[in-house]
């Protein structure tokens, strides 16, 4: 017995920690297998025997277990929040939430091979650009089109492609800034293209324009005034009048529209869109796929047939081409905008924006019953930039307790965020779901 006792003294005491099999046998661990399968789990524990290892401790198995129960649970940094905001295209937040629709399509060709860049009629390679010209033909009136990365690099490709080493003419109202420091100037200089200024802030006229166009002049931009309005004195020309004065030079006009509407929507929703810009003369539109279209991140390019085809053909094409993922989205996306009333119903964005107040208000009061609250009428917005003026009747269940609860919703799994205002913590109903209702029951319950 003094021989074994001495040996254990002088043994590793890192011996003593339990093998990964026998970890494996344990109840807890098992829980933890079926919840995260085998291959993480064994993972997970080798990780914590690593880490007593390398703390040169013979942790016990409870608590070896514990880590990596810990560690499985851990959220990912990328993660879905519940929306109490009332700002329905947020962009801190992901932007457009995706229609059941769009996440099958793209879940489908996540999970396996697809024809992105292959012609099944013809057996051999395709382009991934050709996915969407006819839908995109069909709802706007274009020619052609295709899709890129987002908005910033579609304008930034109808540049390059058009006016590369040329002039841009710009009225000085429409330099604006996108968000985040991103300016139209600066994207304008990316592409090569010099910018001639023209105009005032708030006044330009059509003779602006043409007393600046020269053999130099490649194109006139114009851009949508997405996230702020002018009142007041202001004049602009017409897509028309600006449409007609690039033709008679020979040049293209690009009309950046920014939101992406594509069809009148059943509300006060009042953004120009792709097909009238297309009708009154511009020669390539370029709006976001995840603003009001309410689809995946994606910049859609539509216009005439020349113009799509040099864009389509420009090496920076290949930079900024879409994804798989995203293009599978927008192509189911685009599919329910065929028809207007469909896409209301089955686009979060469109359907939320269009909800009846009165739904939102029962909404509130629900969350109210299951968390206490009083319910107060606020004010949604689209948010993304778009259509800023127009606000959106909602109601808010409002809680006591402020930045301090924000803080702690925030923190919880998943995280809620809402916003405070006068010391209340609002949690407006316009961009939650009734599945979210019982998530933030939880949220406040937990310690
Ligand atoms: C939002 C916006 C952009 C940028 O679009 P992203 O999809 O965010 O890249 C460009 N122009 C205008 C007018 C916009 O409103």
């Amino acid at each position: 017995m003094a021989w074994s006792y001495n040996r254990r003294m002088t043994a590793n005491p890192l011996r003593e920690l339990p093998s990964v099999d026998a970890l494996l046998r344990r109840d807890d661990i098992a829980g933890l297998v079926e919840v995260h399968g085998r291959e993480r789990v064994v993972a997970a524990l080798r990780d914590a025997l690593q880490e007593a290892r390398a703390a040169g401790e013979a942790r016990p198995a409870d608590r070896l277990a514990a880590a990596a129960s810990a560690a499985l649970s851990r959220p990912p940094s990328l993660r879905r929040v519940v929306n109490a905001t009332g700002v329905i295209v947020h962009t801190n937040l992901g932007r457009a939430p995706l229609a059941e629709e769009a996440v099958r399509r793209a879940s489908e060709v996540a999970a396996g091979y697809s024809n992105l860049e292959y012609d099944l009629a013809g057996g051999r390679r395709g382009s991934r650009h050709r996915h969407l010209s006819g839908l995109l033909a069909e709802l706007t009136g274009a020619d052609d089109g295709l899709a890129v990365n987002n908005n910033a690099a579609a304008v930034l490709l109808c540049l390059a492609a058009v006016a590369a080493g040329g002039e841009v003419v710009i009225s000085r109202g429409e330099l604006i800034e996108i968000g985040d420091g991103f300016r139209i100037p600066d994207i304008l200089r990316q592409s090569a293209a010099t910018l001639i200024e023209v105009g005032t802030t708030n006044r330009t006229k059509l003779a602006d324009y043409v007393s600046v166009l020269r053999p130099e002049t490649r194109a006139i931009l114009r851009v949508h005034q997405s996230n702020f309005r002018m009142v007041g004195f202001t004049e602009s020309p017409s897509t028309a009048e600006l449409a007609a004065a690039a033709a008679a030079h020979g040049i293209p006009l690009i009309d950046d529209l920014g939101s992406g509407q594509l069809t009148d929507l059943p509300s006060l929703i009042d953004e120009p869109t792709a097909r009238s810009s297309l009708e009154a003369g511009s020669a390539l539109v370029c709006f976001s796929g995840d603003k009001l279209l309410g689809g995946p991140q994606a910049g859609v390019i539509v216009g005439t047939a020349d113009q799509v085809e040099r864009v389509r053909r420009h090496p920076l094409a290949r930079a900024l081409r879409i994804d798989k993922l995203s293009l599978a989205a927008l192509e189911a996306t685009l599919e329910l905008h065929r028809d207007p009333a469909r896409a209301a119903a089955r686009i979060p964005v469109l359907r939320m924006a269009s909800q009846p107040p009165a739904e939102v208000r029962a909404r509130a009061e629900r969350l109210a019953a299951l968390i206490g609250g009083v319910v107060v009428a606020t004010t949604a917005r689209i948010g993304g930039g778009a259509v800023p003026l127009l606000e959106l009747e909602s109601h808010a269940c409002s809680l006591e307790g402020g930045e301090r609860l924000a803080a702690r919703l925030r923190c919880s799994e998943p995280p809620v965020v809402g916003r405070v205002q006068e010391g209340r913590m609002l949690l407006d109903c316009t961009t939650l779901q009734d599945s979210d209702l019982p998530l933030i029951a939880a949220a406040l319950a937990a310690p």
